[in-house]
């Protein structure tokens, strides 16, 4: 092999993506852990870092409501007829 060379202090190593032999300190480590090129490296994408927004903060307290009568001693509107059909 071409790379079949000695390095004080390294050892051969294979990229992760494209399977190619180097050395271990030519290769970078992907964020994902494993070892690849350095034209194979890609940087982790922005939006993994965007936090959810934060849910909306409680009132100190809540109360239920009080319940509301209306008093409603009006006569009817139409006057009763026991004999109506
Ligand atoms: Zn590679």
């Amino acid at each position: 092999m071409i790379n079949d060379y000695f390095v004080l202090g390294e050892f051969n190593a294979v990229c992760f993506e494209c399977g190619a032999k180097k050395k271990s300190g030519q290769l970078v480590r992907h964020w994902k852990g494993y070892y690849v090129c350095p034209q194979h490296n890609e940087p982790r994408h922005p939006q993994d870092y965007v936090a959810a927004p934060r849910p909306p903060s409680m009132p100190p307290y809540t109360q239920p409501p009080s319940d509301l009568f209306i008093v409603t001693n009006f006569p009817p509107a139409v006057p009763y007829d026991p004999n109506a059909t």
